[in-house]
């Protein structure tokens, strides 16, 4: 995660090392003065795209801390418990039908999360 960041970085640096390479090669050549304006636009491109490189994947890149959501589903008749993981739809008191230890009507009793930062 972070070796990503470093990464980005890295070539963010590299691209603005580049236009700055390119800007000063146009100033201090008087040969590439003919293509002094195509040199200059690549080196702005390079620019805008070291920022790019810099600020989008900070800011759309996911979380890492990745969030284990847990279904507690508890029979009304025994009171068994059982804990599965959260899936799309789950909500406090749904239904969940037949217990499959003595066929009572279950439902889910909690929804909680744990986080993975500590193992
Ligand atoms: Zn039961």
């Amino acid at each position: 995660m972070s070796n990503h960041r470093q990464r980005n970085t890295v070539i963010s640096i590299a691209l603005t090392l580049i236009a700055f390479v390119l800007f000063v090669s146009v100033s201090l050549f008087e040969e590439l003065a003919d293509s002094s304006m195509m040199i200059m636009v690549v080196g702005l491109l390079l620019l805008a795209a070291s920022w790019v490189v810099y600020f989008l994947p900070g800011r759309s890149a996911p979380k890492e801390e990745v969030e284990n959501v847990i279904t507690v589903i508890s029979c009304k008749s025994c009171g068994q418990i059982e804990e599965r993981s959260f899936v799309q739809g789950d909500y406090v008191f749904k239904d969940m039908g037949q217990c499959k230890k003595c066929s009572g009507p279950s439902y889910i009793k909690s929804i909680y999360s744990i986080s993975h930062k500590k193992e």
